[in-house]
């Protein structure tokens, strides 16, 4: 059924560019370079302008630009890497495989994004790096975070898996597209991703020709030239079918972001007469809207998200348990400081259906279901 409300709608977005990713894909297929060659060079070259990013080395997948990353920076055993707690599972998991401690921070209930404010009191003698991640699409406040990584000799790594395409205003009034202003950004291309392709895949960014040839020998079992391997590296690449996806997908991209951001406007505009906590634009970020993100007071969440579901209304809770509370993370990282804001978050968050083929009747009939749901259970003051 066609108007089938849907979190992500990857059937209808591929139905309009068919022809050019069928064409892609038979190239490869016709040309049978499955692992590396032309199109993994081109995409990365292409995604390197797009960003006006140096250096763009693609990957296997995001949560391994994450491991490539911190892996690139030489970082030792038992040094801290400060993370959000608000984030998903691989922003951590990474800095705890390599041995390393994530030390969890907390975030702005406006944005949904760490700040320089709550990153300072985690910084210890221990601490290497800092992980910001632009969640559901907007970039953190970067200014602030560069300065204090500046003063006490930390790395960034921006974890962008959420946000490409967005950019961030500096006070001089330059603009950078996130992913490019730590020393390595890392995203993800994982198919519900702003830039999604048909499988898995990943990239890094860095500005550094130096740093940048490191993450290219890890990425490919630590070797710069064949069986001659340097530093302990890993296998993870993009396949040559993904690459050649992502070129096609890459030229819409600017056009799959303005559909997210009307899609958001318009749910602005149909929900703001509800007791529901509207997703703030900070001032500094351009915002791509990987996810709509209400926050839904007064402890009534689940039952809104039932209510939901009861009228064939999708919705997801990103993220229903902080990292610095799950199990995994217990005996290996730790909560810089207590994280009030993340621990309600948990509570309260609710991502609505965002992609870049919802209609505005579709967003009306979600509103209107919402509008429903408060007439009849009332808000709880
Ligand atoms: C999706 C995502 C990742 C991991 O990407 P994969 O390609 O699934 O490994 C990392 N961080 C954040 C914030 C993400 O949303």
């Amino acid at each position: 059924m066609s108007d089938t409300i849907r979190m992500v709608d990857l059937r209808g977005q591929y139905d309009k560019i068919k022809t050019d990713i069928d064409n892609a894909i038979h190239d490869v297929l016709d040309n049978t370079t499955f692992i590396g060659g032309e199109h993994v060079r081109h995409f990365e070259s292409q995604l390197s302008e797009y960003l006006s990013c140096p250096h763009t080395i693609s990957c296997a997948n995001g949560t391994d630009a994450l491991q490539i990353a911190l892996m690139a920076l030489q970082l030792h055993p038992g040094d801290e890497v400060i993370v959000p707690s608000f984030t998903y599972v691989a922003s951590a998991e990474v800095i705890a495989l390599l041995g390393l401690t994530p030390v969890m921070v907390d975030v702005d209930p406006a944005t949904f994004n760490t700040t320089a404010e709550l990153i300072a009191p985690a910084i210890t003698p221990r601490t290497r790096a800092i992980i910001p991640v632009h969640l559901f699409g907007q970039s953190c406040d970067m200014e602030p975070i560069l300065d204090l990584a500046r003063a006490h000799h930390l790395y960034i790594v921006e974890d962008n898996a959420q946000a490409i395409g967005a950019d961030y205003l500096f006070s001089d009034g330059h603009r950078a597209m996130t992913g490019t202003m730590g020393d390595i950004g890392c995203t993800s291309f994982f198919p519900s991703k702003n830039l999604g392709c048909y499988g898995d895949g990943g990239a890094l960014f860095a500005a550094d020709p130096d740093l940048a040839t490191r993450i290219r020998m890890i990425a490919n079992h630590g070797q710069a030239e064949k069986y001659h391997h340097s530093i302990v590296g890993c296998n993870s690449r993009l396949d040559a079918l993904q690459a050649a996806i992502l070129e096609v997908k890459l030229r819409h991209i600017k056009s799959y972001i303005a559909a997210r951001r009307e899609a958001a406007c318009r749910y602005n505009r149909l929900l703001a007469s509800t007791p529901l906590i509207l997703p703030i634009e900070h001032p500094r970020s351009s915002h791509v809207y990987h996810q709509y993100t209400v926050q839904v007071p007064d402890g009534q969440r689940d039952a809104l998200r039932q209510y939901l579901a009861d009228h064939q209304i999708p919705s997801m809770v990103y993220y229903p348990l902080p990292l610095h509370h799950q199990k995994a993370f217990l005996s290996v990282g730790r909560a810089a400081t207590p994280l009030p804001v993340t621990e309600q978050l948990c509570t309260q968050v609710l991502s609505l259906p965002m992609h870049t083929e919802l209609t505005s009747d579709q967003q009306q009939t979600i509103a209107e279901t919402i509008i429903d749901f408060y007439s009849k259970n009332g808000h709880k003051q």
